[in-house]
């Protein structure tokens, strides 16, 4: 019996059956036959019910090929008749057949014959009074006698089950769980295990870790005179497995089947190479197996479960290694908001994701996207979130809901993106027309204004909070280890500052793949000298400002290779456009000319003079490395000049320096010439015989078309892909948010390319920019840095193309690692 073809909860089921263990008679139904089902093929009933003799009361369980897509609930006690009532009241007692009769008209009624749940609710007491009153409210309801024929009711039941998977509230929650649009319902039929009636009698649940941290501990919950994962839900009677505080528990009640249970876990165990969570019955003392599926658990715990398997020789580490979601490790790494910070909290609702961010307030999903799209981190509040918001989360660093609980669908994608998630913070109030939230007490909050969300407690507070780095545990760093062992791809990390350095460090990046140097020269009194480099008259001018612009960059760079210790630290020269670094408003203006000492009339010539069209297309990148060449001189001194001293007193540096933007070999060659010289100059200056590596971005469609002659001055090529989308597709990377929504909607393009690296164009171009860079230069080395390159598409892409490392934010090399090995297994 295969999981692709009957799901996996049958799959599992046949393996307890071959472990031995009591799992009650069990038929299954495949994929084809529920597909048939729903379009009103029934298969036969009286074949299906044979295997279980006379009379016998059934359940149906559903049997997906992932658990986590998701499908209808179990129906229990399926073939309860007035008749069947009777005969059991003999045997088990009038209680319990009315309790279970009772419970099989409720689920009936609500979820076959869907009928509004309120007067079905279970009554206190089974009695035959309440069961009347059952019985005569679904007459009222359907006009019909409630059905007395089992063979109609398992008909019934199996008809609604594979209808509610073919719904399109399920198709859109099992979709944006990864499942593929065609994914199959298997359905499973047992016969009932009652846990209701004479002597021990009840059900319960337990596992052997805890689904949150992962470490060993007997976990559970058993209730009497119940069925199903009643003693789940049940918070007064259901009491633990094993007993810690002198209450009651089971193991007192039933300490045989306990001890049953644990030989039965630890078995399972071994022999299915996971940690599964048991659902069991007694029926009248009688441990019974009903089900298992995996433990569910959560990032931290899905790391441990795995090394401790693979450390108890239960399963290999490469198997360990590719059990882990790459995407899920971002939970572990999140910042949590310092707990020794002052908290200014607007309102309190549910921790449904781990990790604090903050970012602006956003109240729909396109301007999360339109938000993101301008690199401003968002936060997305909502009354609750459906699946059309989908692109908006993504698009956010954190989600907010006024209503929802745990398992809401903001809870669940918050955590399947790893996005720090409070829901059902039922005190914030949101009006839409105004644009505003308000908070308890009156506070209001502007669309615009930052928040600071708080995934673990549940708190959301005002401005943005203090945070710390997440804790990284032993599990995490062994996983990690493993997964270098077995990965041939490098990893390096996207860094501008120290503090992404050491962060990079910390992660084990085998380097900085990319530093983008501009931000530097936002920095406090560098922005005005910079101003004051864009106003010189002449090269003379603007290199006497960009002179005392060196030192600081010469501290920058030392920095970052003092802290990446003989690592390769790929700098990236100067790339955006000189405007970026002027006011726009009337006041900034007034205030540049008043620093430089300027009439205002010619500030703004000078500023119009600047201004393009299309500045994204425009004098940016190596085209002002060619035009104004004094900045690439001062960051090629400043870089070399850092190399010399950081290599005086650590490992020696062999810096990499990055051209942006190339589109010509000509650009090349001139910026080389020009380093070249700098290098020399710099050599003779200090006396010490450092080397560096010159590569070239592609960020241009004709790069990468012109790779063969581009590598012939290049050490290294290195594959800018969110410049190189943006000019694929000629589509703005700042403002296509606004409508990739609706492009994806109506299927143009499969995803937003931005975010999922589009294989088929932007891939093509760095198959033949990789191959014609071969072609060019044997040895050269390869990489990617985009935003795509910590994708796991984007790094199984690369390593097929043969490219030696990827380069992604900090955050993201951890995931990336683990992609990189889980591709080369
Ligand atoms: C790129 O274009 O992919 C890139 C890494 O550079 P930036 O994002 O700084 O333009
Ligand atoms: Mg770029």
């Amino acid at each position: 019996m295969s999981a692709e073809v009957y799901g996996g909860r049958a799959k599992c089921l046949q393996r307890l059956i071959r472990l031995d263990m009591p799992v009650p008679l069990t038929v299954a139904l495949s994929f084809d036959t529920v597909r048939d089902i729903a379009q009103g093929r029934m298969p036969d009933i009286g074949a299906i019910m044979a295997p279980f003799g006379f009379a016998p009361l059934l359940s149906v369980r559903p049997s997906s090929l992932d658990p986590d897509w998701g499908g209808p609930g179990a129906i229990l006690n399926i073939g309860m008749t007035q008749e069947r009532h009777d005969a059991l009241a003999a045997t088990a007692g009038l209680r319990a057949a009315t309790s279970l009769y009772l419970r099989f008209i409720q689920c009936y009624a609500v979820q076959v014959a869907r009928l509004d749940p309120e007067p079905f609710d279970l009554p206190d007491e089974p009695t035959s009074e309440a069961l009347r009153s059952m019985l005569a409210a679904y007459e009222a309801e359907t006009d019909e006698p409630f059905p007395q024929d089992p063979a109609l009711q398992l008909a019934e039941v199996l008809r609604s089950m594979a209808r509610t998977w073919d719904g399109t509230t399920a198709r859109l929650l099992r979709q944006a769980k990864g499942a593929p649009a065609d994914a199959g319902l298997g359905l499973v039929v047992q016969a009932m295990a009652l846990g209701v009636g004479r002597g021990e009698s009840g059900s319960g649940v337990i596992q052997f870790v805890d689904g949150e941290t992962g470490e060993p501990r007997i976990i559970g919950r058993y209730l009497g005179q119940s069925q199903g994962r009643e003693a789940l839900r049940d918070k007064r009677d259901a009491i633990p497995i094993i007993c810690d505080d002198g209450g009651p528990c089971l193991e007192r009640v039933a300490p045989f089947a306990v001890r049953e249970l644990l030989e039965h876990g630890g078995r399972g165990r071994e022999r299915l190479r996971e940690e599964m969570q048991i659902e069991f019955t007694l029926e009248s003392g009688r441990l019974r197996i009903l089900d298992a599926v995996r433990v569910p658990r959560g990032a931290r715990a899905a790391v441990r479960i795995a090394v401790a398997l693979a450390q108890d020789g239960v399963i290999p580490r490469e198997e360990a290694v590719l059990r882990v979601d790459p995407g899920a490790l971002s939970t572990l790494l999140h910042r949590q908001v310092d707990p020794e910070a002052p908290r200014d909290r607007i309102v309190s609702g549910i921790a449904a994701s781990p990790g604090a961010a903050s970012g602006r307030i956003v109240l729909t999903a396109v301007d999360a996207q339109a938000s993101a799209a301008r690199d401003e981190p968002c936060i997305l509040v909502r009354r609750e979130t459906t699946p059309e918001d989908i692109r908006g989360m993504h698009a956010a660093v954190a989600v907010v809901t006024v209503r929802g609980g745990i398992t809401s669908h903001a809870a669940v994608i918050g955590r399947g993106l790893g996005l720090p998630c409070v829901v059902g913070a039922s005190d914030l109030e949101i009006d839409r027309r105004r644009r505003v939230v308000i908070a308890p007490g009156g506070r209001v909050f502007a669309e615009g204004d930052v928040i600071t969300v708080d995934g673990t407690t549940g708190d959301v507070l005002a401005g943005e909070a203090p945070t710390i780095p997440a804790a990284l545990d032993e599990a995490f760093r062994t996983l990690l280890g493993w997964a270098d062992e077995f990965r041939d791809m490098g990893v390096r990390a996207n860094a501008d500052t120290p503090q992404d350095a050491r962060l990079a460090h910390d992660f084990a990046a085998e380097g900085i793949g990319l530093c983008r140097t501009e931000h530097m020269f936002f920095e406090g009194e560098r922005i005005g000298m910079m101003r004051e480099m864009i106003f010189a008259e002449g090269a003379a001018a603007r290199r006497a400002v960009l002179d005392r612009l060196l030192p600081m960059q010469r501290d920058d760079f030392a920095a970052l290779f003092r802290i990446m210790a003989g690592k390769p630290v790929c700098i990236r020269l100067f790339d955006p456009p000189l405007h970026e670094f002027l006011p726009s408003d009337r006041q900034g203006l007034r205030d540049l000319a008043e620093g430089l000492s300027r009439p205002l009339s010619d500030v703004e010539a000078r500023v119009e003079a600047l201004r393009e069209y299309n500045p994204m297309l425009g004098l940016r990148g190596v085209r002002l490395g060619i035009t104004v060449p004094e900045i690439y001189e001062m960051q090629a001194r400043a870089i070399f000049e850092a190399a010399v001293l950081a290599g005086q007193d650590g490992e020696p540096v062999v810096p990499e320096v990055m051209i942006p933007l190339v589109s010509a070999r000509r650009e090349v060659e001139l910026v080389k010439a020009r380093v070249d010289a700098v290098a020399s100059a710099v050599r003779a200056e200090s006396g010490l015989p450092f080397t560096y590596r010159l590569g070239v971005m592609v960020e241009t469609p004709r790069a990468a078309l012109r790779a063969a002659e581009i590598a012939q001055h290049a050490a290294f090529l290195s594959f800018g892909t969110n410049d190189l989308t943006q000019m694929t597709y000629g589509l703005s990377r700042d403002d296509a948010g606004r409508f990739l929504g609706t492009y994806v909607e109506q299927q143009v393009f499969e995803e937003d390319p931005f975010h999922t690296l589009d294989l088929d164009g932007v891939g093509e171009l760095l198959q033949i920019g990789a191959e014609r860079g071969r072609e060019g230069r044997p040895d050269i080395t390869l990489s990617i840095c985009g935003e795509h390159a910590g994708t796991r598409r984007a790094i199984e892409f690369c390593r097929r193309q043969g490219f030696d490392y990827v380069s992604c934010s900090p955050y993201r090399v951890p995931a990336a690692r683990l992609s990189a090995a889980q591709s080369a297994i």
